[in-house]
């Protein structure tokens, strides 16, 4: 998902890393919500389970199994699981909202004028066709003239506000990470059209390969002939390996000691003399501060290096390419159909996503908060918001008790850890204010344009906070935490939790269902999101949500005992042949992962005994209480995926495969082993003295 630089998020899902450099925590990164509709129920079932596995063999295919034979990969979509079926059914309901919001006449730059003209515009491929190249035609003339530091300087900030993204560099808002009541400029690297690991791993040529074909037609339909065209493919991708090898690495990109480089306005310019800053910032009518933070140092010197070592030629020709590959879905045929192609051989998928569900996605992503005001007035119901409330103060109150009798932990960091957990502030479904976005000219007959104005108006939103003290704004991440996005997500710099309406339905939640499911899928959602605080990052900030150590000596040596038996746990699972899964990677998921399941089982546990007062409860479905908790864990992490698709997250996401995270956890905890009674030389069994407890 794209990113809007606010601070570190943490996301539950992988939806997050496909959306670029974290900024802040989610529980999986947000998958692109466009699997086809889903197969049979969504959530908890003992139907979906398959009882002639053996639990302590294969805990997964015992949960999941029925399920698992049933499920099958939609045709335009590279993976099915949970979070894509619920993604899928969500993506119905904001279409059904668009299309009646484009039946009516609503009052200009309201939220239903706005869904309603941009959707139009989306689905009117005759005026998409129309229009050719002409609404980018200005940014392609740029780029085939740029020369120079101010040339290149005008073109990155020209093209961050039309297509809401730039290749040079951009320039972006996020709190001080060391003292977030004040908001930093951001000097980050542009984007390139593929994956770091994609420019070099050996296993990436065919995506290369086809990245290069792709190139080689836009340009012969640009008029080159065969061989010139491809010529200028090979230059391009020759460019942009140079380019991505020197980059921070996923892992890098959420390391404080990578990515706070504060420098003076000098000091940055110094690193890249071909792009003049000040330039840039004049552009966009923004004052420069003292100080800027640059995020890849190593990054912005491979800039420089290839700016300055390319001929002109060179860089104007990849900078054209780049603007045509940054507007192409929004454009008309042929360019939407060559991008579209692309994606899906690359992707490895039988067929392309229909246009109206890519609108809706589009829509969803842009007008964030006009799309996700219309879905909670239809969609999200105050007493669901009351009953999530609820349960989300039972798990934190539980973390407390925790973090009181927690074993490794000494006095001083115990106390400074409980005083942080009480500052948490969690949200639950959506903003108390709403950002206006009735300002932005959305118009029935110009996708394009809506799309530039609606990248200029978030351009400007973000630069306006430079230099200003923190807003906090809520639900406001595009494609993590907005309203529609399923996903919650732990921001460190505002120590806060927010939790999406759009996450608070099957299978995560269904309102006044089992609580040991509820518990065991939402529950464990809020535990996870909740110790995000306290992992191998979010424990580098304090309850203010700035980067300042306040754990003991001891007590950091004993956390990174446990972190390193993480590490190494998680490096032994195999997903493909000859892929593992990184355990230093995804070490702060994994750790949040553990922590969810653990706090949810204990806050349940508390929950039953305030309900049932010490009854015994008798089995449902044959099965006990821990062993309903279990299980619910577990399909709540169902998956399915192409090699590619495994192989790319792999590369990428800080979260693990959702396979893994479906029993890896439950490993660790002596609940489990006791729920299904799992010996020594057993799959499952992991002797009590390697289990890792962190929370
Ligand atoms: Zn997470």
């Amino acid at each position: 998902m794209k990113r809007i630089a606010t601070s570190t998020l943490f996301c539950l899902s992988s939806v997050c890393a496909l959306a670029g450099p974290p900024m802040a925590d989610v529980i999986h990164r947000p998958v692109k919500a466009t699997a086809q509709a889903p197969t049979g129920v969504i959530g908890f079932s003992v139907s979906h389970m398959d009882r002639s596995v053996d639990p302590r063999q294969d805990f997964y295919a015992y949960a999941n199994g029925n399920w698992l034979k049933r499920l099958v990969i939609p045709d335009a979509e590279s993976e099915i699981g949970g979070f894509s079926m619920l993604g899928a059914n969500l993506d119905a309901q904001l279409q059904q909202l668009a299309v009646q919001a484009s039946q009516g006449r609503a009052a200009k730059g309201s939220p239903t004028q706005q869904v309603g003209d941009y959707y139009r515009a989306a689905l009117d491929m005759r005026q998409r066709d129309a229009a050719g190249l002409q609404p980018i035609q200005a940014d392609l003339d740029w780029a085939a003239r740029a020369s120079g530091p101010a040339d290149l300087a005008q073109l990155s900030l020209r093209l961050h506000a039309s297509a809401g993204s730039s290749p040079l560099l951009r320039l972006t808002s996020m709190p001080d990470m060391k003292d977030s009541s004040r908001t930093l400029l951001i000097l980050q690297m542009g984007t390139l059209q593929l994956t770091n690991d994609q420019y070099s791993d050996p296993a990436a040529q065919k995506i290369r390969d086809l990245y290069v074909g792709y190139i080689t037609r836009v340009h012969q339909q640009l008029g080159d002939a065969p061989d010139v065209a491809a010529a200028k493919a090979r230059t391009i991708l020759a460019m942009e390996t140079e380019l991505a090898a020197p980059r921070l690495t996923p892992a890098h990109e959420w390391d404080a000691a990578f990515i706070y480089n504060l420098l003076t306005v000098d000091e940055a310019q110094a690193l890249i003399p071909a792009i003049d800053l000040r330039a840039m910032a004049a552009a966009a009518r923004l004052t420069l501060p003292d100080r800027v933070q640059v995020r890849d140092l190593a990054g912005t010197k491979a800039l420089q290096r290839l700016l300055a070592s390319r001929p002109a030629q060179d860089v104007q020709t990849w900078l054209r390419w780049s603007v045509l590959a940054l507007h192409a879905d929004n454009l008309g045929q042929p360019w939407f159909q060559l991008s579209q192609d692309y994606q899906r051989q690359r992707d490895g998928l039988a067929a392309s996503r229909p246009l109206e569900r890519l609108a809706v996605q589009a829509l969803t992503n842009q007008l964030y908060h006009p799309m996700s005001q219309l879905y909670v007035q239809r969609h999200f119901t105050d007493a669901t918001r009351r009953e999530v409330t609820q349960m989300v103060g039972h798990i934190k109150d539980e973390f407390a008790r925790r973090l009181k009798s927690n074993p490794w932990l000494d006095a001083p960091t115990r106390a400074a850890a409980l005083v942080k957990l009480s500052k948490v502030d969690i949200q639950v479904g959506y903003p108390k204010r709403w950002i206006d976005f009735s300002s932005v000219d959305i118009r029935a007959d110009d996708h394009v344009g809506n799309s530039q104005r609606l990248a200029a108006f978030q351009l400007q939103r973000d630069l306006g906070k430079i230099g200003k003290p923190t807003v906090n704004e809520r639900f406001s991440d595009a494609g993590h935490t907005t309203p529609t996005s399923v996903n919650a997500a732990y921001d460190t710099a505002f120590n806060g939790i927010d939790i999406s309406a759009a996450i608070v339905q099957p299978p995560f939640f269904t309102p006044g269902a089992d609580p040991v499911v509820n518990y065991c899928t939402m529950g464990a959602v809020v535990g996870h999101e909740l110790t995000h605080g306290f992992d191998s990052m979010g424990r580098q900030y304090d309850a203010q949500g700035n980067l300042r150590d306040w754990w003991t000596p001891q007590a950091t040596a004993e956390f990174k005992k446990r972190n390193d038996l993480l590490v190494a746990q998680y490096s032994q699972f195999q997903l493909l042949p000859g892929l593992n899964q990184d355990g230093a990677l995804t070490l702060g998921e994994n750790t949040a992962d553990l922590g969810g399941i653990t706090l949810a089982h204990a806050a349940l546990h508390r929950a039953l005994q305030r309900k049932f007062k010490g009854k015994p409860q008798p089995k449902v479905d044959g099965l006990s209480i821990d062993q309903r908790c279990f299980v619910a864990w577990a399909q709540l992490w169902i998956f399915k995926a192409r090699d590619e698709y495994i192989r790319m997250l792999a590369a990428v996401d800080v979260h693990g495969n959702s396979v893994v995270r479906g029993y890896a956890p439950l490993m660790n905890l002596d609940a489990f082993h006791k729920a299904f009674g799992t010996r020594p030389g057993d799959a499952m069994w992991r002797k009590p003295a390697d289990r890792v407890r962190i929370w």
